[in-house]
């Protein structure tokens, strides 16, 4: 398969707190010779587990942005064991427009797995993950919320696995990250999502969906962020114990 056109303007073996994009060329009519540029920061300290962070799979749901934004400013890599990569805002032309699929080819992420480093724009990044970011991870969470056309009670969520050590591992990582619900989901859509490829993988994923209605609350914005770190407490990424609901 043809190398990515994704470059990323971080080191991922560098040791320290980075802040950089992930640069993906589009050229259109306002801009030439533009590209995509999606914000993603690294810190890292010395050997050990990696998380990937992730949110703005759909670009309408704003408590992973909001949370992973916060936590790439006020993350002491010093404070950690291993990798900690964010990626607030994956599908960054959709969460630039504030809409589920992005404005430029309508693409659905969680549907456009495992991408294509020819196909559209959305294909281009899903490809990124598939073969550069998810294989750097062992444990992997996406932050997910209704979006403007739905409205959750806030939960986190791992999958039935046909590998129930697997299954375990996310289950263990879902009650972790401590949202006010949880749940086992059978997928019945499961083709092209994010969740499918990283669990291929054999990755502990969980995810989650915190609301919706097309806004964010600060209650729900503050389950997202105990959780992130209650998740990377577990990973043994973080030192602590784990922070429990009030
Ligand atoms: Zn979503």
């Amino acid at each position: 398969m043809k190398p990515s056109p994704v470059k990323s303007t971080i080191d991922f073996g560098q040791d320290g707190l980075q802040h950089g994009f992930l640069k993906l060329p589009h050229s259109h009519d306002e801009s030439a010779y533009g590209s995509v540029m999606i914000p993603i920061s690294m810190a890292k300290n010395g050997e050990g587990p990696t998380a990937l962070l992730t949110g703005g799979n759909h670009g309408d749901e704003y408590e992973g942005p909001i949370a992973l934004f916060d936590l790439a400013r006020t993350i002491d890599p010093r404070q950690i064991r291993g990798r900690v990569i964010l990626v607030p805002a994956m599908n960054y032309p959709a969460f630039q427009a504030g809409k589920r699929t992005s404005p430029i080819d309508s693409g659905n992420m969680n549907r456009s797995f495992p991408g294509n480093p020819e196909g559209s724009i959305t294909e281009k990044i899903t490809d990124y993950f598939q073969r550069t970011l998810l294989p750097l991870a062992e444990w992997v969470l996406d932050l997910h919320s209704g979006g403007k056309t739905l409205d959750f009670l806030p939960f986190c969520a791992a999958h039935r696995l046909e590998d129930k050590q697997q299954e375990q591992r996310c289950a263990e990582a879902m009650r972790a990250f401590n949202a006010p619900y949880s749940m086992m989901l059978l997928e019945i859509d499961s083709v092209g999502m994010y969740d499918t490829a990283a669990e291929a993988m054999g990755k502990v994923f969980i995810t989650t969906e915190l609301g919706g209605k097309g806004t964010a609350t600060a209650e729900t914005v503050s389950i997202a962020k105990r959780g992130i770190l209650n998740f990377l407490i577990h990973a043994g990424i973080l030192e602590g114990s784990p922070e429990l609901r009030s």
